[in-house]
């Protein structure tokens, strides 16, 4: 264990305290915002929004990109525009951050969990597909649970870590079943999947800029999607459902105030711009610890899947049992290197206990082992 803490004090040359994922700011993020101070425009009117949302459609290959306040929010908008509504259901993976999941009930629907596959640690598709064919029937082009009598209108598949999870096979099953699939790319911004990048492959993606994210504006998220009837929408939804006039203050619907502001919009360019340089960085990174671990036999580090090329966001590594994993997270915490655990299943939490749940086998041996270890890109 020592030998561990000792390898990643030499990667980042420090003995302080090396916390999981800091952010980086050494390109022109001081310049924008002081552009962006200077020019009065630091709320919900500005360049930088626009500048934004065009170069990152750009970057993920998507027509449209929709900036909002955060991660959590963009995937509620998602959801709504996947006509997710109340006492609807939703499927999504056990083993995912809590966000995922309070979206979900933030549109008045249940999550129903399944299981992940262990090569992405991503929703399984065969676990999808024996879920929907044991417990759902389609009747009237919609997808119906027998167990609860309710719609199934979205899936949200979840590349963990930022490794992409078999989106071709998730995508195909739910078009199958009428089920809208919303992309929780919140953690793989710069990962692809058969040359493709994450978040484009479902009807509607989602990304996070929260500042453990790759890059970051503070707090961001983005919306992006190939339908020009949704991105308007989603535009309008977010910014608070007004229709435009040079001066009438007229609204059509319940709006929300979701849109990012200039200032987070002006950083987020900035760090955009270094994106490639990150992922390189990232990648680099990886390869140490892949080289690192392989001479450990209790310890397997987490690879990019098959047929993906992930931006290693976080890297996680797999102890054979529960004890050692435990063993390590207290010798590295308390040596100074921050290290964590994978999320608790959703299912165990008092919100979702008695969420329907199909076999979760792969999920319950990840959660018992996986732990996150320094990810920062080094400097
Ligand atoms: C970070 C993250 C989000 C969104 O988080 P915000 O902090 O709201 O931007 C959503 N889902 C997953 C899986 C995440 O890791």
């Amino acid at each position: 264990m020592q030998k561990i803490v000792d390898f990643i004090q030499s990667i980042y040359n420090t003995k302080e305290f090396l916390p999981l994922h800091e952010p980086r700011f050494i390109g022109n993020e001081k310049k924008y915002l002081n552009d962006c101070i200077d020019s009065t425009f630091v709320s919900s009117v500005g360049k930088y929004v626009d500048i934004f949302e065009k170069q990152f459609a750009k970057k993920v290959g998507a027509k449209y990109a929709i900036a909002v306040v955060n991660g959590t929010l963009a995937l509620h908008i998602a959801l709504l525009l996947a006509n997710v509504k109340k006492d609807d259901e939703v499927i999504t993976q056990a083993l995912t951050f809590i966000a995922t999941c309070n979206a979900i009930n933030y549109c008045g629907a249940k999550p129903i969990f399944v299981d992940v596959d262990l090569d992405t640690l991503g929703l399984s598709p065969k676990a999808l597909e024996k879920f929907l064919e044991k417990n759902c029937i389609i009747k009237d082009g919609k997808c119906i649970n027998k167990t609860t009598n309710k719609i199934i209108k979205a899936c949200v598949p979840m590349h963990t870590f930022g490794h992409p999870c078999k989106i071709d096979k998730i995508v195909k099953i739910c078009k199958k079943w009428h089920i809208k699939v919303v992309e929780d790319s919140a953690e793989s911004l710069g990962s692809y999947y058969k040359n493709k990048h994450t978040g484009v492959f479902g009807k509607l993606g989602t990304f996070s800029f929260n500042g453990n994210k790759i890059i970051t504006s503070g707090g961001g998220g983005v919306i992006v999607t190939n339908d020009k009837k949704l991105a308007k929408k989603a535009k309008h939804l977010t910014t608070t459902a007004k229709i435009p006039h040079p001066w009438e203050y007229k609204h059509d619907m319940i709006g929300y105030n979701y849109r990012l502001v200039n200032l987070n919009a002006a950083l987020l360019v900035a760090q955009l711009e270094q994106l490639n340089k990150f992922l390189k960085n990232k990648r680099e990174l990886a390869q140490k610890y892949k080289k690192f671990f392989k001479e450990f036999d209790d310890i397997t580090f987490i690879k990019e899947p098959k047929n993906s090329k992930s931006n290693y966001w976080l890297n996680g590594i797999i102890f054979k049992n529960q004890k050692q994993r435990d063993k390590f997270l207290e010798f590295s915490n308390k040596n100074g290197i921050m290290t964590r655990p994978i999320w608790t299943l959703m299912n165990k939490l008092d919100m979702f206990k008695d969420a329907q749940c199909g076999s979760l086998k792969n999920s319950k041996y990840l959660e018992k082992r996986v732990v996150n270890i320094t990810s920062s890109v080094v400097i």
